[in-house]
Formats: structure tokens, C-alpha cells, sequence
């Protein structure tokens, strides 16, 4: 059986569960549809994942689509991703007239009568054109928009003004030059997932042994997908310093999602910079998708490491703080939203690679302090960024839409 609002009561506390009932009540009988462009991989598939059954339980009628791309689409829209994000792009019209082909052959076989329509990032964005338009539309971006390619952001602009709100991940993110309201809603994980659920010393185990991970050294891991703006080969870099100080272990975890066709090109250059130290095992890297084995992975390393250049809001720093886990992150995107420097982690400078590298070490040689660290990591976590505050959150939202 899937699983319901109560059964977060043992860990928000009676208030918030009855408060998210009372706003339900006010979006009874409404039919609500998510679009996004996969299931699987990326932080949007994982809320989406728990999110939409938690919608359903508490009485609203939501249903989540994927947008059917072909490799072309996805290589142009994470070309795209990679130009939103401030990287380069040639914007030819081959690549628009595919970008919007593979929506309209999707809005030939979708029909959406909803009663709100809510578009996660820009992949699907053009669909808003497609159909005519009878209900609020949404457009949730979870990208970090501080600096897009010109070109493409005004080329997308011509579906983002026909959105009745955009909503962001951060204050950073708010566009002067886009009319559109735009709101802020955080992230969050599900605490219940079995990606971030408790789970004993013998599963963490069981998992590390099926992926032959040795306990013997202390772990530092990332979990990314292999992308550049999670700079992998940095996180290498790194590694190489605090090795030469505590003996430990990396691990480089990284599935490979459906709309990212770049995985294994740049899996296969952190392979090459690895080199002799994965044959050792001083690097280890690992592509399957395995929600426990992330969950094991978090909970046995010794320090969570998120190298990101940019970074949207960063789930899986939310999900290592949960765990209690002490953090060496980037403050980039989301990240400074969730770490406070000296705090609950460290805040360091995407391309400081020493003193990553130095906090890393401290750490290691500090297990009291980094327990201090994860203590209040997981409180921060618990306060706003649990799925439940999100939850709430799409409540508000969805109201003010339909009033
Ligand atoms: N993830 C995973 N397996 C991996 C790599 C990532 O399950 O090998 C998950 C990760 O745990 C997190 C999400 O994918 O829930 C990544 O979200 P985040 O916001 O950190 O980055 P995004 O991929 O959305 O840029």
C-alpha cells in the first residue's frame, strides 16, 4: 500500500499534519497534472515520485506525465540545461523546431482537461502553446537561472509569459526581466523514501558488500549524476589532497538519468583522471540506481562531499543532512539555503579546491565536532525541508491559482 499523511506524524508532529488536511479541503474534486521529462534520475523524478501519491491520499485528483523525447530532444534540452545554467550554446533553428517538434507530437496524444497544469523545468515549456489554454499553468523551474544564455532565456520566454506564476528554488533566481510573478517554493525530500527511510547497520552492510564496498577506511562520497556542473573531477582533485593526510576512501556515485545523454561521456573522463587509483579501489565509481544503496552509501561515509559549480538547489545535500552526516559543499544555488557555514557543514568556493580539501581533513580528524555538525543538520532539515513543508506549500500555491 502506498503511503499516507499520517504516516509523517511521528516525524513533523501532529500540527502540521492537521494543517495540511485543512488545506486540502479548500482543492477537493480538483484535477491537478504534473509534466516533467522522465521518471527516473535527478532530483525532480524523486519529489515528483512522492510528492503526486501524497497529493492523491489527501483527496486531490493529480497525475504525472513524462514527456516522451527522443535522444535528439534530450541532447538539445540538456544542451539547453547546460546554457541556462551560463554555459555556451549555438541556438540554431534546427534545434528549436526539434525542441518544439517533440512537444507538439506529445500534445497530439495527451489531453489535458485539468483543472491546473504544472510544467516542471524547460523541457516541457513549449506545451503551454500547444493546447488552448482553460486552466492555470504553473511553470516549476528547479534550475539555477542566475545567469542564462541570453539568446536561449528570450527564446523561452516566449512560452514562459503565457504562465500564469513561475516558481523558482531561490531568492538568487528571480528574474527582473521576466513579468511573470514569480514565487519561491524550496525543495524537499521524503523522508520515508527508501532512499532517506532509517535503515539498519546490516542493510547499510548488505548494500556496501553487493557493490563491493569495503568498510575499512573512512568513506567521503558525492552522489551526482556525472555532470559537469557537479565537477566530479574536481571532487577527484580534492581527494587526492585529503588522502595525503587521513587515509580514506572515495566514492563517486552517479546514476545515469533518460534525459541526460552527456553521463557517460563525462563518466568515462573522471574514469581516465581516477586512473590507477580505481584500480586500488582509493576511487570508486558507481552508475546503478539504487535508492538503498544511496541510502547506505549517505549514512556510512564519513563526510558528504558536494563539489557543484551550479547547482539548483541540491537535494542531496538535504539528504546527507538528514542523515546526520557533516557536509563539505559548494556555496553555490540552493546549498547556502541549507548550510551554514561552520554550523551544520562547511560552505566552501566551487574552485577552492584546498580549502575543500582542508575542511574535509578537519572533519575526518574531528568526529565530535562532525557529530555536532550533523545533529543540527538534521533539525534544519526536519524544519524546511521535509516534503510535508512542500507539500503545504503546493497547497498555498494551488489555491491562490484557482481562487
Ligand atoms: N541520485 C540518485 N542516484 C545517483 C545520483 C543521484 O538517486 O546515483 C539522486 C540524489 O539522491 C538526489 C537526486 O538524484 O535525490 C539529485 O538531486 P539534486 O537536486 O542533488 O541534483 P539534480 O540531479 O536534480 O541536478
Amino acid at each position: 500500500m502506498g503511503r499516507s499523511l499520517e504516516d509523517y506524524r511521528g516525524i513533523v508532529g501532529d500540527e502540521v499534519i492537521s494543517l495540511i488536511y485543512r488545506k486540502a479541503r479548500r482543492l477537493y474534486r480538483k484535477h491537478i497534472l504534473h509534466i516533467n521529462s522522465t521518471y527516473q534520475g535527478g532530483g525532480v523524478a524523486e519529489m515528483l515520485a512522492s510528492l503526486v501519491p501524497l497529493m492523491n491520499d489527501i483527496g486531490i485528483d493529480t497525475g504525472w506525465r513524462i514527456l516522451h523525447g527522443n535522444p535528439d530532444f534530450f541532447t538539445i534540452t540538456k544542451k539547453f540545461y547546460n546554457a541556462l545554467q551560463g554555459g555556451q550554446i549555438n541556438l540554431s533553428e534546427m534545434k528549436k523546431q526539434l525542441y518544439i517538434q517533440a512537444n507538439e507530437d506529445f500534445s497530439t496524444y495527451t489531453h489535458v482537461d485539468h483543472d491546473c497544469v504544472i510544467i516542471h523545468d524547460p523541457q516541457p515549456l513549449p506545451l503551454i502553446k500547444l493546447y488552448r489554454k482553460r486552466q492555470p499553468w504553473i511553470w516549476r523551474c528547479h534550475m539555477d537561472l542566475s545567469n542564462p544564455h541570453e539568446r536561449l532565456w528570450d527564446f523561452l520566454k516566449n512560452f514562459i509569459l503565457r504562465y500564469d506564476v513561475a516558481i523558482i528554488s531561490s531568492e538568487k533566481y528571480k528574474r527582473k526581466d521576466l513579468p511573470v510573478e514569480q514565487r519561491i517554493i524550496y525543495p524537499a525530500i521524503d523522508p520515508l523514501s527508501s532512499k532517506n527511510k532509517e535503515i539498519d547497520d546490516e542493510v547499510i552492510s548488505k548494500y556496501l558488500k553487493k557493490f563491493s564496498i569495503p568498510r575499512d577506511k573512512p568513506l567521503i562520497t558525492q552522489i551526482s549524476r556525472f555532470d559537469k556542473w557537479k565537477d566530479p573531477e574536481g571532487v577527484i582533485e580534492v581527494f587526492k589532497l585529503v588522502k595525503e593526510k587521513v587515509d580514506c576512501r572515495l566514492v563517486l556515485c552517479g546514476n545515469m538519468a533518460m534525459d541526460d545523454p552527456e553521463g557517460w561521456m563525462i563518466y568515462e573522463k573522471v574514469k581516465r583522471k581516477a586512473g590507477r587509483m580505481i584500480e586500488n579501489k582509493d576511487i570508486m565509481l558507481i552508475t546503478s540506481e539504487n535508492n538503498i544503496l544511496v541510502n547506505a552509501l549517505q549514512r556510512s561515509s564519513a563526510v558528504i562531499i558536494q563539489k557543484s559549480i551550479r547547482e539548483g538547489f541540491g537535494l542531496t545535500v538535504t539528504e546527507a543532512l538528514w542523515k546526520g552526516k557533516p557536509v563539505a559543499a559548494s556555496n553555490v544555488g540552493g546549498i547556502p539555503l541549507q548550510i551554514k557555514d561552520g554550523e551544520n557543514g562547511f560552505l566552501l568556493e566551487p574552485d577552492d579546491t584546498k580549502e575543500f580539501a582542508d575542511r574535509i581533513v578537519r572533519i575526518l580528524q574531528n568526529p565530535d565536532m562532525a557529530e555536532e555538525m550533523g545533529r543540527k543538520g538534521r533539525e534544519v532539515v526536519r524544519k524546511n525541508f521535509l516534503l510535508t513543508r512542500l507539500l503545504s506549500d503546493y497547497l498555498d500555491l494551488l489555491k491562490d491559482m484557482m481562487e
